[in-house]
């Protein structure tokens, strides 16, 4: 049962297209593929299962399904440039030398040179270690500790902002770096949860386990060259379109056990079931409690009321609705997240622009955190950050959002709320958090908050500006003296 609740884990972060069915391109874009008839394809050697370079030295993977699908919906041929790094085939569609890649991630810098298509996976970045650290871990815990990441990997910006105390080695390959953690050379590695389980496997590394889980989300793409938005719809239409059944073929042959299992002996049947059991427990046990429920629940219904296939499939889609929804919040808080925060971003951005109407935004820091999780540990410092979520949650209305922007950060974004307003109610923030205290045992802890805030009036800055300003004036707070609001 967690064997396969990995998988079915899996399964269900493969993004719905729920507008399966013909292709209807514009005059532009047909015009578009008449003079560009073939697309020359970066691809990343090293990303297994999602793409890779097979023992046959021929590109495989998942996403090389995904794409041979839509390209031959849309009547689009591929030529694959093999470059022998994901940094490589990254630099290859900068130079205008390659048209696309397939496996990528968001990232503020990756959008000055590619535009990405909407995402079709999604899948959580997990922290192998080796077996013998029986403790579960976390960025924070690993402070002082060696982590192994590959260059170019989009988690890798994360690392700098959210593990700074963190010992980062880059290493040459997901291999190489699984291959050092294992023989205690590096004490942990970061990967997204796919290439993780199927490296394992196919390495057959089996003093490793997945023993914590980031809040850090891939959410695969395909990016086209920046000067080739035309591609980029195209390939959204298409990517749309992928019917229901082919969907679950693509998932059968790629993300099944079968498809990657070595031909193994009694022995190692017995000791890969013993690790995939644990890696799934853990991975298990950090998952959403209430996922867990309705995984139980739904999967329970379906199975004891022998629904017709229809209503299996109805079933199906409601609950990858709802699994869409928490991987779109911080475990910790219940909060939205990042990716959740900058998906809303989009929206009001652009009402403002059409309304001419402000935005204001607040930035959130807590005052030396730091001594909080040294004196009382953090389980206490992790109960803090619940306390002042649920603080924001009752001081701000249901029109605004607010998110953790990571560690202990939180970013408020206030529609249709002008400076002055903006100014009152991070005030109110502050002095409510400065008036709370946690109860550990007998003692009363008491925290404060630092705010920054900007607004920006009716779309005359980008949300990247109004988060720099907002920085400015957060440090503005922290450096007179702290428990202060800034803002302008
Ligand atoms: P300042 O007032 O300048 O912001 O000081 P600070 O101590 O709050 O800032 P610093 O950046 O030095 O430390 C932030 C700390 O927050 C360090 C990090 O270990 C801790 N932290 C980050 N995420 C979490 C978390 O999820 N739980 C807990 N308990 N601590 C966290
Ligand atoms: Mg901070
Ligand atoms: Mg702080």
């Amino acid at each position: 049962m967690r064997l396969s609740g990995l998988w079915i884990w899996l399964f269900y972060c493969f993004t719905s297209f729920c507008a399966a069915g013909e292709i209807e391109l514009t005059p532009a874009e047909t015009q578009w593929i008449e003079d560009n008839p073939v697309i020359r394809v970066a691809r990343d050697p090293d990303y297994a299962p999602f793409e890779f370079k097979n023992a046959q030295g021929e590109v495989d993977g998942f996403a090389k399904d995904i794409l041979a699908f839509c390209a031959q919906q849309v009547g689009l041929k591929i030529q694959d440039i093999q470059p022998n790094s994901w940094s490589d085939a990254l630099a290859l569609v900068k130079q205008r030398q390659a048209d696309l890649v397939t496996v990528a991630t968001i990232t503020p810098e990756r959008q000055d040179y590619l535009r990405f298509t909407e995402s079709y996976i999604s899948l959580p970045v997990v922290i192998i270690t080796r077996t013998d650290i029986k403790e579960n871990v976390s960025l924070h815990s690993l402070r002082g500790q060696s982590l192994a990441t590959v260059p170019g990997f989009a988690i890798n910006n994360y690392l700098e902002q959210y593990a700074k105390n963190v010992d980062i080695k880059l290493v040459n390959s997901v291999e190489e770096g699984l291959q050092q953690v294992s023989l205690g050379q590096i004490n942990a590695m970061v990967l997204n949860l796919g290439t993780a389980s199927y490296k394992m496997q196919e390495l057959k590394l089996i003093n490793l386990r997945v023993a914590g889980i980031t809040d850090y989300t891939y959410h695969l793409s395909f990016a086209v060259r920046s000067d080739y938005p035309v591609l980029r719809s195209i390939l959204n239409k298409a990517l749309l379109s992928i019917p229901e059944m082919e969907r679950q073929k693509i998932i059968n042959q790629r993300l099944t056990l079968e498809s990657y299992i070595w031909k193994p002996g009694k022995l190692e049947v017995t000791v890969f079931i013993a690790v995939l059991i644990s890696i799934a427990f853990v991975v298990m046990l950090y998952w959403n409690r209430a996922l867990k429920q309705q995984v139980k629940v739904r999967t329970s219904e379906i199975e004891s009321k022998s629904l017709s296939l229809e209503e299996q499939i109805e079933e199906r889609k409601i609950l990858e609705q709802k699994l869409t929804e928490l991987a779109l919040h911080d475990p910790l808080t219940g909060l939205a997240n990042r990716r959740k925060l900058l998906d809303r971003v989009r929206l009001e951005w652009s009402r403002s622009l059409r309304s001419k109407s402000p935005i204001s935004l607040l930035l959130l820091d807590l005052d030396e955190f730091k001594n909080i999780n040294d004196n009382y540990g953090h389980d206490v410092g992790d109960a803090v950050l619940k306390t002042v979520a649920e603080i924001l949650t009752e001081t701000l209305r249901d029109a605004d959002m607010i998110a953790r922007w990571g560690g202990e950060e939180f970013v408020i974004l206030l529609p249709e709320t002008e400076l002055s307003q903006a100014g009152s109610v991070a005030e109110r923030v502050r002095r409510k958090v400065e008036n709370s205290k946690l109860a550990v045992g007998d003692v009363r802890i008491k925290f404060t908050v630092s705010i920054g805030f900007s607004t920006n009036r009716g779309g005359d800055k980008s949300f990247d500006t109004l988060l720099k300003l907002a920085e400015q004036f957060l440090s503005q707070a922290k450096q007179s003296g702290r428990n202060k609001v800034c803002g302008n």
